[in-house]
């Protein structure tokens, strides 16, 4: 049986990129998230609503770290403004919810083993894989990951590489893609039978100014609306 697993990644508040994408794989038979589903937009309730509803595994990113710990040291001042931001507007249910996320998930779905992680196999939480990682580098992280198909987000850039036999793949973006196409992205992999049958990256247009428009309105800063036409 062939599986179609959706997956998500970097939703960073924003609503209505999220429900776009949502609408798009509703047929998916399983909806993975790599994390970061708060910071930098208007509507953190809600995007962590939709995804504890639709998403069958989440894991947990650097702004979820940010915004149940406070620990903002290494944000830059816009990242770290929204997280404080975040912060005040969460229910303590949400913040338990973020703060219950694993750091590093692996399961198996068709016999094929996935390793789900925000950043890499060795920093979960932080290290940057962009697509022009040196290849080293990338078996490390394949060896680390200990699994057919390794799934990073963090970059906002999508990725797809095989090494040794594991592939390695980056969704993008759905709330704030930084690939120069301001359109959502998300990835769609299908398994079968122990084996990968394909990895697809798609984008969907949405209304960009309605969230650039909230996010002005809720005082947060500009740059991070504006950033959102140009898909930076
Ligand atoms: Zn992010």
């Amino acid at each position: 049986m062939t599986v179609e697993i959706a997956v998500i990644s970097d939703v960073h508040s924003n609503l209505e990129a999220l429900e776009r994408v949502l609408r798009e794989i509703k047929s998916a038979d399983l909806i993975l998230c790599c994390g970061d589903v708060v910071g930098y937009g208007p509507r953190p309730r809600e995007c962590l609503e939709r995804v504890r509803e639709r998403c069958d595994r989440c894991v947990m990113g650097n702004h979820d770290y940010g915004v149940v710990t406070g620990d903002v040291d290494r944000f830059n001042i816009a990242a770290r403004i929204a997280v404080e931001w975040t912060r005040r507007r969460l229910s303590d249910e949400d913040k338990e919810y973020l703060r219950g996320l694993p750091k590093i998930d692996r399961f198996e779905v068709e016999d094929v083993r996935i390793c789900l992680v925000h950043g890499s196999p060795r920093d979960p939480i932080w290290e940057y894989v962009f697509p022009d990682a040196p290849r080293e580098v990338l078996r490390e992280l394949v060896r680390l990951a200990d699994a057919d198909v390794l799934l990073m987000g963090h970059t906002h850039v999508p990725m797809h590489e095989e090494v040794d036999g594991v592939h390695v793949a980056n969704p993008g973006s759905v709330g704030q893609p930084r690939d120069g196409d301001p359109r959502a992205a998300y990835g769609v992999l299908e398994v079968s039978d122990g084996r990968v049958v394909s990895w697809e990256v798609n984008r969907v247009a949405y209304n960009v100014d309605r969230t650039a428009r909230e996010i002005v309105d809720k005082g947060l800063p500009e740059e991070l609306g504006a950033r959102l036409y140009r898909g930076i």
